[in-house]
């Protein structure tokens, strides 16, 4: 039911990076944590935007979040009001931390794409794609095309361009989210920190819902640039 606890329980309690499959839910399941019928994350609003996205356009998934994009038209007229077109915007979920030792971690959850082809993999549960981390420079979770995301191994460049070319967290997330990915037709954004607590929350979309908070500090949430 929760993707992240299962992530969690093969990071501490396998000598393994990645399961997936029946093999996966095993092992879950041997650790007590709940599994669900994959019905349960079925909900009747995503299931009309299936099936709008599939009248809209057959077989291609909804990949571009534009305001232009026919969809969000579609979904303008049908009198959707959400501050980000629900239809086009990307869904994943990704969390970033670090704690007073200077240790930072990743999490990251999605659905995917609508209307993607079953069995199609993208770039959150790929490490190095869309997460990382690494106390030497990063841990980024990022949102959008999985596939630019995985062809650019986006979240691994941004440590990598930290590491190597020594560019501040700043430098390497912008480079990444408006140089890199956009030539490679990837839209989204990420949220990435670094050992010091310092943030970056690029996006090279109309807007990305993000939030961040600190110690002593009100949470503070924004949707636009
Ligand atoms: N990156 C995700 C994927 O391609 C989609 C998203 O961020 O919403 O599966």
């Amino acid at each position: 039911r929760n993707p992240v606890l299962a992530a969690r329980a093969v990071m501490l309690e396998s000598p393994h990076v990645l399961l997936a499959g029946d093999s996966a839910d095993a092992f879950a399941r041997e650790r007590g944590l709940v599994l669900v019928d994959s019905a349960y994350f079925g909900t009747p609003e995503r299931l009309e935007q299936l099936r709008r996205v599939q009248r809209e356009r057959g077989t291609a998934p909804a990949l571009d979040h534009d305001g232009a994009d026919r969809v969000a038209h579609a979904a303008a007229k049908a009198g959707q009001h959400a501050p980000l077109d629900p239809d086009t915007k990307h869904g994943t979920v990704g969390a970033v931390a670090c704690d007073v030792h200077g240790h930072v971690a990743a999490a990251s959850s999605t659905g995917g794409m609508t209307n993607k082809r079953p069995g199609r993999i993208g770039d959150t549960p790929i490490i190095g794609a869309g997460c990382y981390a690494s106390d030497r420079t990063a841990a980024v979770a990022a949102t959008g095309t999985g596939e630019a995301f995985l062809r650019g191994v986006a979240a691994y460049d941004v440590s990598a361009l930290m590491e190597y070319a020594g560019l501040s967290l700043q430098q390497a997330c912008a480079r990444v989210i408006h140089d890199k990915m956009p030539a490679l037709g990837g839209s989204g954004g990420l949220v990435a920190v670094n050992a010091r607590g310092e943030v970056a929350m690029p996006f090279n979309t109309d807007g990305m819902y993000r939030g961040e908070v600190r110690p002593g500090s009100a949470p503070v949430v924004s949707i636009y640039r």
